[in-house]
């Protein structure tokens, strides 16, 4: 033996990294464990997406390599040079930013989940892309939990407006109709807006039996969104720490 082997890519400070994310990794876990303990429900039911924007691939390899293969980007300039880079690892892609139509051919293209869809325009050109490229993405509607939407709010559709597009979805080639994803109103309790989901999903579910996907909860207000019965969370900062710049 003339040299010990050893990844060839570990440096102190991937270790370091590594360390790092390994310990937020932990804290979200525990976090997701007494919120399941305290709504009664099993972890089991819990998908634990780590939204990676602003962090480099490297950071969704360390993830993947703790057991977190969910990842979460929410543009396409980002998102798509990194599913390339990562494309040996075992990966679900979910896309969960808002979807401009001339992106809808893209993001398709590596996306399982897409989480933003919130109007009829995007339901049409995803089908299209997605039968062109021979995917089925599942597509959750965003439903806008906001009172009153602004103009370049976060996106989102009106509640009114989720069966009409859950229905496009579901009737749309090459498409899967997944559930419902919201976020939280900014600076409000998310108690309120999560029940509100909770019963849109509950509403869906009548129509549409397997769009179980309840997508909401992030750093900050998992824990009620665990217990106003999602089923996939988003988190970024709480797992990977802060990020340098939010890009909208
Ligand atoms: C960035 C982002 C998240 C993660 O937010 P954190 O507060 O960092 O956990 C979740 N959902 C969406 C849509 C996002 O853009």
């Amino acid at each position: 033996m003339t040299h010990e082997e050893r990844p060839i890519s570990e440096t102190p400070e991937s270790s370091r990294r590594r360390a790092e994310i390994a310990e937020g990794v932990a804290a979200v876990r525990a976090r997701v464990a007494a919120a399941c303990a305290a709504a009664g429900r099993d972890e089991s039911e819990i998908t634990l997406i780590a939204v990676t924007k602003t962090f480099p691939a490297s950071d969704v390899r360390l993830l993947a390599g703790l057991g977190l293969t969910e990842v979460g980007e929410n543009r396409d300039q980002e998102a798509r040079p990194k599913a390339a880079e990562c494309a040996d690892l075992p990966l679900t892609w979910h896309f969960v930013g808002r979807l401009q139509t001339n992106k809808a051919r893209a993001v398709a293209g590596y996306s399982d989940v897409i989480h933003s869809v919130d109007r009829s325009r995007l339901v049409s050109a995803l089908s299209e892309a997605a039968v062109r490229a021979d995917r089925t993405p599942r597509c959750l509607v965003q439903v806008s939990l906001d009172e009153e939407e602004q103009e370049g709010g976060r996106g989102g559709a009106v509640p009114d407006d989720v069966p009409r597009l859950a229905d496009e979805i579901a009737a749309a080639g090459g498409l899967e109709l997944g559930g419902v994803m919201a976020v939280a109103p900014l600076g409000a309790d998310p108690l309120p807006a999560f029940t509100r989901l909770a019963a849109i999903a509950a509403d869906l579910r009548g129509n549409h039996p397997d769009a179980r996907i309840v997508s909401a909860g992030m750093s900050g207000d998992l824990e009620q969104a665990i217990a106003c019965g999602a089923t996939h969370l988003r988190v970024g900062t709480a797992l990977l720490g802060g990020r340098r710049a939010i890009v909208r």
